[in-house]
């Protein structure tokens, strides 16, 4: 697990200090707020949505590294990804950050995504790893809210 942890940090501080997609993409038709009150985490998720694919996305905000380096990296692993596997891959993600850290992490399938079985250790956390993708669930169901991890 400390090879995993490690690079969990070393993830974490490169996409928080080089977000990736940071910005509202040119054709965006969607976009959805998220407030994370606890941590002080706001982010705005824009995306452009073709054919049920997610062609263009996007994020700005401020926010603790985890929620910035959870959304660029979710930026990242959704582009070019259906509708309905953005939902399965969130399930994913989802079940692996708020499963036991005693438990062998369940990473398949989750690519890159795997280095955020490190927030399982850190539950407070865990609000600001999801806060990204309940903001881009929100903008792809057309939410026009702000959703809120409280
Ligand atoms: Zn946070």
């Amino acid at each position: 697990m400390s090879e995993l942890r490690e690079l969990y940090q070393s993830v974490i501080l490169d996409h928080n200090k080089r977000p990736r997609n940071f910005g509202e993409p040119p054709n965006a038709d969607h976009s959805a707020d998220g407030d994370n009150p606890l941590c002080g985490d706001k982010i705005t998720v824009h995306v452009a949505v073709k054919d049920d694919v997610v062609t263009e996305v996007g994020f700005v905000g401020e926010g603790c590294a985890i929620s910035t380096a959870s959304a660029s990296l979710m930026t990242e692993a959704v582009k070019g990804l259906g509708v309905d596997e953005v939902e399965r891959l969130f399930g994913k993600f989802h079940a692996l950050v708020t499963s036991s850290p005693q438990s062998e992490p369940a990473i398949g399938g989750l690519g890159k995504l795997q280095v955020f079985a490190g927030v399982r250790e850190f539950p407070m956390r865990v609000k600001c790893a999801t806060l990204g993708w309940h903001t881009l669930r929100a903008a792809l169901e057309g939410t026009d809210r702000t959703v809120s991890t409280e």
